[in-house]
């Protein structure tokens, strides 16, 4: 799960992180009230949307009096922010963060992240901050520091110190810079996060070190024992059809094709949505049903992959072992009596039970078109969206 930018700052100043003095507002009067709280002369109005490289989308505007924050927070409320992490359908900001503006000497990178390979967490630094990891990574390579962490031990404060120095910080700002790593890595621990990223980490005039800016996700299992974490959830922010099927218990990810996919098991549904490539055609989603599902359960994956109104053909693939072929086959024509199923039907059957399955599809009267092999399902599904959509 991810957090809004405010939401990690919060969290992370119980940690000891400095991070700017910043109020949050949802109108434009709210911006300006707050901006008035702060003080100075000159503020930041952020975007609050799950998304990093707000700055480039505009969603990260200067403002140096009243009017400029009313407009600007006007023109970003209620508008929808495509960044290049948000994906082409971006996301509505609901949400702005108005903060003090600083005079920035530097700004340096720091980010953990579980490394899979060392089964570690990893701190990733580099004094070209500012920029996205990716480009860090690609543009400028030599200033990237890795550092991987003894969990029997935790982070330890001559690593800490280490990658301080390593930013080529000036002596005053050492013991500063160390107290903000190991904040940070207390967080990530105690918080079950999976990410924390402070980008930049800055260098004021006044030589402070600052975090204007931070990204924390979590870890989806752990969120039971973090009840201060996971009440922080914004559902706006997530794809409204995976919230609809996590909701539901499906385990449910959205793409960008037009064919519904609903199959039983990961590694089936990772193959389908390879064949259905290799026809020529784009899965809408990828959706696990899991073992042993019940025919009600058929039926809210059915309505879960038809609540996106892109879909234009509908592929059901099942390779039944734990599961029975006649309760999928139920499924479908509950599903199909229940919803407005407007697209073309496949359905592959295997398994336990699949002549009983079959029978139920046949007996229907449902117009279903029956395949018997993954290729078949994956060939008929195709040329039922080519036909659906003239492509
Ligand atoms: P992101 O684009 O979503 O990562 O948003 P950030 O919070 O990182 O802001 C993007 C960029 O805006 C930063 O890298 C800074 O260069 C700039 N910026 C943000 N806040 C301030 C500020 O208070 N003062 C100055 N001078 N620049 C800022
Ligand atoms: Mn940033």
């Amino acid at each position: 799960m991810d957090i809004h930018e405010y939401q990690a700052k919060e969290l992370l100043t119980g940690f000891g992180i400095q991070v700017p003095r910043g109020g949050l507002a949802y109108s434009p009067e709210q911006a300006t009230y707050r901006a008035r709280e702060i003080g100075g002369s000159k503020w930041v109005v952020k975007a609050q949307i799950h998304s990093g490289a707000r700055g480039k989308a505009g969603g990260v505007q200067m403002c140096s009096n009243d009017r400029e924050i009313w407009d600007t927070a006007e023109t970003l409320l209620g508008s929808r922010l495509v960044t290049h992490q948000t994906g082409p359908r971006g996301k509505v900001v609901y949400r702005l963060y108005v903060e003090e503006a600083l005079d920035i000497k530097q700004e340096l990178y720091v980010g953990f992240v579980l490394d899979r390979k060392s089964e570690r967490i990893m701190v990733v630094a580099s004094a070209a901050g500012g920029m996205e990891i990716e480009d860090i990574t690609a543009d400028r390579p030599d200033t990237l520091m890795g550092v991987t962490i003894e969990p029997a031990v935790g982070m330890q404060e001559f690593q800490a110190r280490e990658i301080a120095f390593g930013l080529g910080l000036e002596s005053s700002l050492i013991g500063e810079a160390a107290r903000t790593l190991l904040g940070c890595y207390k967080a990530f621990e105690e918080l079950d996060a999976s990410m924390v990223e402070i980008n930049p980490l800055v260098v004021t005039g006044d030589n402070r070190l600052i975090a204007l800016d931070a990204k924390m996700s979590f870890d989806d299992n752990a969120l039971f024992r973090v009840p201060q974490v996971s009440e922080l959830r914004d559902k706006s922010q997530e794809d409204p059809r995976e919230t609809y099927a996590a909701d539901r218990g499906l385990s449910y990810v959205g793409l960008e094709g037009e064919i519904g996919c609903i199959i039983n098991g990961a590694g089936l549904a990772m193959a389908t949505l390879d064949m259905i490539k290799l026809e020529g055609g784009e899965p809408a989603n990828f959706l696990d049903i899991g073992g042993g599902a019940s025919p009600e359960r058929v039926v809210k994956a059915f309505k879960a992959v038809l609540a996106d109104d892109k879909v234009q053909a509908l592929l059901v693939n099942v390779f039944a072992g734990i599961n029975r072929c006649d309760w999928v086959a139920e499924g479908v024509v509950k599903a199909c009596h229940e919803t407005d199923v407007n697209v073309p039907v496949v359905v592959r059957l295997a398994g336990t039970h699949v002549e009983e399955g079959r029978a139920i599809l046949r007996e229907s009267g449902l117009d279903i078109t029956i395949a018997s092999s993954l290729a078949e399902a994956a060939k008929s599904a195709v040329s039922a969206w080519r036909s659906a959509t003239k492509h």
